[in-house]
């Protein structure tokens, strides 16, 4: 737990989201502000800066994070259609909250990637 750190906030319930999924390790949750018309965010609730600070240790955990993505994609309905996962590290990969979150964006056709 990071005590500055929006993401653990949102994980002890210090401040609201609107929760899709929840177990003892992972919390999903809808993005503030969506980008498509479904855009949620999977974070593991430990406090993990980014992926760079994954080790070993971290595998089952990890795992089971994206497994959960998988998981929730279906909740929300796009599994089926599709859906893009992203997941941005540090300065340059433009990463603003720094705890570890993968995307959910779906919905609607995103376009190819572009890095811009
Ligand atoms: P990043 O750019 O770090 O990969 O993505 C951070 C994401 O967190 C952004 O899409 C942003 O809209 C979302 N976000 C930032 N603050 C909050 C918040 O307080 N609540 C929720 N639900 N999403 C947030
Ligand atoms: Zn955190």
């Amino acid at each position: 737990m990071s005590s500055d750190c929006i993401f653990c906030k949102i994980v002890n319930g210090t401040i609201p989201a609107r929760k899709i999924y929840e177990d003892d390790q992972v919390v999903a949750f809808h993005d503030i502000h969506p980008q498509t018309p479904v855009h949620a965010l999977v974070i593991p609730k430990r406090h993990i800066v980014c992926l760079d600070d994954l080790r070993d240790e971290d595998r089952t955990m990890a795992g089971h994070l994206l497994e959960r993505v998988a998981h929730v994609a279906r909740e929300l309905g796009v599994a089926a259609e599709g859906y893009r996962t992203l997941i941005n590290t540090r300065e340059h990969g433009g990463q603003e909250v720094d705890h570890l979150h993968i995307h959910i964006l779906g919905g609607r056709r995103v376009g190819p990637m572009v890095c811009r």
